[in-house]
C-alpha cells in the first residue's frame, strides 16, 4: 500500500541481515561452546565498577535523564581536559556520525567523501540521507591516499571520513598526515576522524598523543573526532559514543538531536568506566598481546596479516583454502569471526581479538581446517 511512497532512497536499501549469534550457531551444529570474535568488543567483558553501578542504579530507571546528559558531559570534559561546551554524546558513535550528515548535508546537493571499503554507517546514512558519496578505493596495502581522496572534493564536500585506525584493516594514518588533510580541505567542509580503536594503537613506549591530533592537542579547527564506549570501555550494548566537535555544531547538535537517546543506565555506566583505569589497562595489555600472537601466528600458518593498530586483526587464508570455506568450517567449530563479503573484500577475513583462551582455541582449530 505505501510501496510508491516510501523515500526511493529507503526502498532501495538491501534488507537487514544480522551477524549470527553465540545462540544460533549453538544450536544449528549442536554446540556446547561458542565463542564470538565478529565484532570486535571487549575481550575481558565489562567492568565490575560498571555491573555495580548498574545495580545501584536500577531504581531510578523509571526517571527520565536530564535534558543534554550534563553529568556525562563535564565527566568526559574533565577525563579529557577539554571544554564541555564542544562535547556531545550519542546512543553510539552511530548516532553522532547519523547527525552529523544530517545537520551538515543538504539532499540533492552536498556530497560526502570517504575511502572503500571503510566502516558501513558513513555510506549507509549518507544515502538514507540522500547525499551523494564519493568514494576513493584505498591503497593495495590498505593505507590511504590522501591525495587522492582529495580529489574528489569540491566546494559541496561537508563531510570527510576518515578512520584512525582503520576498520577493517587496522592500518592507523600518522597524525601528521591527517593534519595535513584537514588543511587542504575547502573552508566548509568538515573532517570527520573516526577514533573507535584509538586506545589500541600505541605499542611499547608509544603513547596516544603519538597517533592522535586529539590527545596531542593539535585538532585543526575544521575536523572533529569521535570516540566510543563500545570497544575499549566494554559498553558496546548499552550505546555510548562521543563527539568532540566545533563548538557551534556542538551547539546544533544538543538541539536537533532526540533529547533522551543517551540513557540514564548509561549515562552511569560511562561514569563508572572511567574509574575503574585497571580494568581498562587489563583491557589494553590483552589485547596488545592477543594481537601479537595472532598475527605472529596465522602468518606461520600461511596467511597474509596485515600489521594491525585496532583490536581486531585483518587476514587472507592461503590458498587451498578460500575465506568463505574457513569462516563456515570455523563456525562449524564454534568460532564466530568476520566474513568481509560486506565490505567487498570476499576474500578476506577479520577476527577480533578475544582473550587467551579464546585465541588460543581459534588459532587451534584454523590450523586444524589449514592442515585437513
Ligand atoms: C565499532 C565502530 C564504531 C562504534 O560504533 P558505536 O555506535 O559507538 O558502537 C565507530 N566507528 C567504527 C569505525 C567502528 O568500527
Amino acid at each position: 500500500m505505501f510501496e510508491d511512497v516510501v523515500r526511493p532512497e529507503i526502498r532501495a536499501l538491501e534488507p537487514y541481515v544480522p551477524g549470527r549469534s553465540i545462540d544460533e550457531i549453538r544450536q544449528q551444529y549442536g554446540l556446547e561452546r561458542v565463542i564470538k570474535m565478529a565484532s570486535n568488543e571487549n575481550p575481558l567483558g565489562v567492568s565490575n565498577f560498571v555491573k555495580e553501578a548498574l545495580g545501584r542504579h536500577a531504581d531510578t530507571v523509571f526517571r527520565y535523564p536530564a535534558g543534554g546528559n550534563p553529568r556525562l558531559v563535564q565527566a568526559l570534559a574533565r577525563h579529557w581536559n577539554v571544554p564541555a561546551e564542544r562535547i556531545a554524546v550519542g546512543n553510539g558513535s552511530d548516532e553522532i556520525i547519523d547527525m552529523l550528515v544530517r545537520m551538515l548535508c543538504t539532499p540533492g546537493r552536498d556530497n560526502v567523501v570517504c575511502f572503500e571499503p571503510c566502516f558501513s554507517l558513513y555510506p549507509l546514512q549518507s544515502l538514507i540521507q540522500g547525499v551523494e558519496l564519493r568514494r576513493e578505493p584505498v591503497n593495495a596495502d590498505f593505507s590511504f591516499d590522501f591525495d587522492k581522496l582529495l580529489s574528489h572534493v569540491d566546494e559541496n564536500t561537508r563531510l570527510v571520513f576518515v578512520t584512525t585506525p582503520d576498520n577493517p584493516s587496522g592500518f592507523c594514518p600518522r597524525p601528521d598526515a591527517v593534519k595535513a588533510l584537514a588543511e587542504r580541505l575547502p573552508e566548509k567542509c568538515l573532517l570527520v576522524i573516526d577514533e573507535a580503536y584509538i586506545d589500541f594503537a600505541p605499542e611499547d613506549g608509544e603513547t596516544e598523543a603519538d597517533w592522535s591530533l586529539f590527545t596531542r592537542g593539535d585538532l585543526p579547527a575544521n575536523a572533529c573526532v569521535i570516540r566510543t564506549f563500545s570497544k575499549s570501555y566494554g559498553l558496546a550494548g548499552l550505546r555510548i559514543g562521543v563527539g568532540y566537535l566545533p563548538e557551534e555544531l556542538a551547539g546544533y547538535y544538543w538541539r536537533a538531536r532526540l533529547p533522551f537517546s543517551v540513557n540514564i543506565l548509561a549515562e552511569e555506566a560511562v561514569l563508572a568506566a572511567l574509574q575503574d583505569t585497571g580494568f581498562r589497562r587489563c583491557t589494553l595489555e590483552t589485547v596488545l598481546e592477543g594481537r601479537r600472537l595472532l598475527t605472529a601466528e596465522l602468518a606461520a600458518m600461511g596467511c597474509k596479516v596485515w600489521p594491525s593498530r585496532a583490536n581486531f586483526v585483518m587476514f587472507l587464508p592461503p590458498e587451498r583454502c578460500p575465506a568463505k570455506k574457513l569462516y563456515q568450517s570455523l563456525l562449524a567449530r564454534g568460532i564466530i569471526v568476520r566474513a568481509l563479503a560486506s565490505y567487498s573484500l570476499p576474500d578476506y577475513i577479520r577476527v577480533s581479538v578475544g582473550n587467551r583462551e579464546e585465541n588460543r582455541l581459534f588459532l587451534d582449530e584454523t590450523r586444524a581446517i589449514l592442515e585437513a
